[in-house]
């Protein structure tokens, strides 16, 4: 068994320079004066995308987005500068769930950095000492109260989710009673405060499954801002075979060779998580290759 990294995950794509020390209070009054910039319109986690292959539609700055929330998303290597502004609406807009695997790098990246960071800001108007107004400074990257002259950062919440394999090497998923019936995934899991990753693993396998994990190996992380994960992907072995889900998030789980897995998603009878999801990345790196779906939508 190796620790390798998994291939290059959907969103954890970019090629963009986030070129932090340009991020100065004025830098966005200069940016949208410039029809050069490129400006991504974002509503409630949505943007246009047009063309094929699908990519962003991305547009010159309007006078209406001097009065938008905006920030500053950062430099292509040809000197093209980008700006995420937050709109009301984008007509027949998409989100990263639906498009994150098919754009390519540039806007995978583009799209994932700007709806990370406006939905912070959605929820971030006020101080969380004083309870006053807050104001955008850094372009984007911070909130300033006046009040108490405290900052505030846009958060990442470190999410913990696994592969678990028995010692034949089959492959734990579970599935959750929010679900419809035949979806399975990998457990998952919020790291609590204080808590270091691999105790998260060990604790969420126990808490979801009742399986005991002993070794777990990192593999890799991608960004899931729905609104503020960023989900830490590992491989874990258990030591123990008895399943006893939790009943509550976890309503069955089972164990799966690599031939039960093929033929439960031919049949239909499991379907798996989109490719865009590192949860799928993970299982795909167990099986040895790509999986085909049934040809049923997972959502
Ligand atoms: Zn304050």
């Amino acid at each position: 068994m190796t620790s390798a990294s998994l291939p290059t995950l959907p969103l954890a794509r970019s090629a963009i320079d986030r070129a932090a020390h340009r991020r100065t209070e004025d830098l966005l009054t200069a940016l949208l004066a410039q029809p050069a910039t490129r400006v991504l319109a974002v509503a409630a986690g949505r943007a246009a995308v047009s063309g094929d292959p699908v990519g962003l539609v991305l547009r010159a700055p309007e006078p209406a987005d001097a009065g938008r929330l905006a920030v500053y998303l950062g430099t292509e290597p040809d000197g093209t500068e980008h700006v995420a502004v937050l709109v009301d609406d984008v007509p027949d807009g998409v989100g990263l769930r639906e498009v994150g695997a098919v754009l390519g790098a540039r806007d995978a990246g583009l799209l994932t950095q700007a709806v990370a960071l406006l939905a912070w800001h959605a929820v971030h108007t006020h101080c969380p000492r004083c309870g006053g107004p807050t104001r955008v400074v850094q372009a984007g990257y911070s909130r300033h109260c006046d009040a108490d002259g405290s900052d505030h950062y846009p958060r990442t919440d470190p999410a913990v989710i696994m592969t678990v394999v028995d010692t034949d090497d089959r492959l734990l998923l579970g599935h959750q009673a929010s679900w419809p019936p035949g979806r399975f995934s990998t457990l998952a899991g919020f790291v609590e405060p204080g808590e270091p990753l691999e105790a998260a693993v060990r604790r969420e396998v126990l808490e979801e499954s009742g399986i005991v994990v002993g070794r777990v190996d990192y593999r890799g992380s991608q960004p899931w801002p729905f609104p503020a994960s960023i989900m830490l992907g590992f491989h874990a072995y258990a030591t123990s075979r008895d399943i006893e889900v939790d009943g509550v998030e976890i309503e069955s789980a089972r164990w799966f060779s690599r031939e039960d897995l093929r033929a439960a998603m031919s049949s239909g009878e499991v379907l798996l998580p989109p490719s865009v999801s590192i949860a799928r990345a993970l299982i795909e790196d167990w099986f040895g290759g790509p999986l085909t779906d049934s040809g049923v939508p997972w959502a």
